[in-house]
């Protein structure tokens, strides 16, 4: 029994003390393990959507509980227009999103549209704990979001979307469609 035994079995203790509707703030301890505990610090999750902890043996990163994020007040989303204008609908990067965009009734001319309905829709869901969490990459944790999409006729398309975590309560769209949800 050393001292890292006792602060690892405290940190275990607040752990299985928080409920799963909870949230937390991650906090990582800086270390050069090449773990992935790092790309969460500062990131908000709830406590049945969050990535395992601990990470690995002698992980000291803590998990403080906090107030459950509400939009715009203590969690924001960026999506970056081109997105849509450089990607949904580029003639070359497209890879057939533009078509499907099309059928469902959306042109490049509502990019802005599509742009503010991702936005108010991923901050809706993420700080109401309806999303996945979905891995990490190079750059940090990353989480999916399903967007209803409705055209003029009223059908509804459910996509999924990637974001970016970032930290304290900030999503950034990274992919506008990655499949349909169904
Ligand atoms: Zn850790």
């Amino acid at each position: 029994m050393g001292l890292l035994n006792e602060i690892a079995e405290k940190l275990l203790k607040n752990f299985l003390s928080l409920k799963e509707d909870d949230w937390i703030e991650w906090i990582a301890q800086p270390n050069d393990w090449q773990d992935d505990c790092d790309k969460f610090n500062g990131c908000y999750f709830i406590v049945k959507q969050m990535p395992k902890y601990p990470q690995h043996p002698r992980c000291q990163c803590q998990l403080e509980k906090i107030a459950k994020p509400k939009p715009y007040i203590t969690a924001n989303a960026t999506c970056d227009i081109r997105k849509f204008t450089g990607y949904i609908f580029d003639e070359e990067k497209n890879k057939g999103k533009k078509k499907l965009f099309e059928s469902w009734g959306y042109t490049i001319e509502d990019s802005e549209y599509l742009q503010k309905l991702y936005i108010s829709q991923a901050i809706q869901k993420y700080c109401n704990g309806e999303y996945r969490y979905a891995g990490v990459n190079d750059y940090g944790a990353k989480i999916n979001i399903i967007i209803t999409l409705t055209n003029q006729g009223g059908v509804k398309q459910h996509i999924n979307t990637i974001w970016k975590l970032g930290q304290k309560g900030n999503i950034d769209l990274a992919t506008p469609y990655s499949g349909h949800s169904y």
